[in-house]
């Protein structure tokens, strides 16, 4: 499969240097995800379809960096079809209406085809793009190179469900991964491992932080994370209630009011 990187030019403190966007070219010149639409991607895009007009868009989640693209898109090649998996809250956002996407569904893309692999944790409506001949994953926002992946646990997002993501990414066991954020990976095995390990290491952390008596996500994260910027703060606290929600579930810790307690 051909694949064109096309950079979304969004950098900030949540994106990294900025969404990788994917042009898959052929029969159904295919896009995966739809990144913010600014004026640079599109004329990206555009150079990068040639002659082509582009046919299909896979938004692999309605996260703004992946998907407010999709009405700027839609202007511009009114003969594309958009296909997501639905998170109705969310794709409100858009004034475009996407085809429903579910898990295991096949879409032809390029000369070839793509698997939609359901991957909830990071959102509820994650999609990783698996091509099978290659063994290429579109993982999205799965995992990104030298960084974690934040779960918004107050935003649709589930650290129980992406430990069982990550595990059924490890098990697909891809050649390699396209993130929506950072280099390609080429080793997927490894940095899922790592990402497990990490997330046990973190856990282990926050079981530590309060049998000393840290009682409040805010405490647990003064605890946890030494000179943290101010912008990561917000991601920092949802990154531990991510773990304590999941706790709450295995009813290895319970909350009482702003507290929380291991049981
Ligand atoms: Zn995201």
């Amino acid at each position: 499969m051909d694949i064109t990187l096309v950079t979304g030019d969004n950098p900030g403190p949540y994106t990294g240097a900025g969404n990788n966007t994917y042009l898959i070219p052929g029969d159904t010149p295919t896009l995966i995800d739809a990144a913010t639409g600014k004026a640079s991607h599109l004329a990206g895009l555009a150079r990068a379809l040639g002659s082509a007009a582009l046919a299909q868009v896979l938004v692999t989640h309605a996260h703004p960096d992946h998907a407010d693209g999709c009405d700027p898109i839609a202007a511009r090649w009114p003969e594309a079809v958009f296909r997501k998996m639905p998170w109705p809250d969310r794709d409100r956002r858009q004034a475009l209406i996407c085809q429903p996407l579910a898990d295991g569904d096949m879409v032809a893309a390029g000369n070839g085809a793509l698997r939609a692999v359901h991957t909830p944790g990071h959102a509820p409506d994650h999609l990783c793009f698996y091509e099978e001949t290659g063994g290429t994953l579109f993982s999205a926002d799965l995992v990104v190179l030298g960084s974690s992946v934040v779960i918004p646990s107050s935003g649709g997002g589930n650290l129980a469900d992406y430990l069982t993501s990550l595990q059924k990414i490890r098990d697909l066991d891809p050649l390699r991964m396209l993130p929506a954020h950072g280099p390609a990976i080429e080793a997927p095995r490894e940095v899922i491992d790592g990402y497990l390990e990490h997330r046990r290491r973190r856990e282990d952390q926050i079981i530590d932080a309060m049998r000393s008596g840290a009682r409040r996500p805010d405490a647990i994260v003064a605890r946890l994370y030494q000179n943290l910027r101010a912008e990561l703060q917000l991601l920092a606290r949802e990154s531990v209630l991510a773990h304590l929600v999941k706790l709450q579930g295995e009813k290895r810790a319970c909350q009482r009011g702003d507290d929380w307690e291991l049981v």
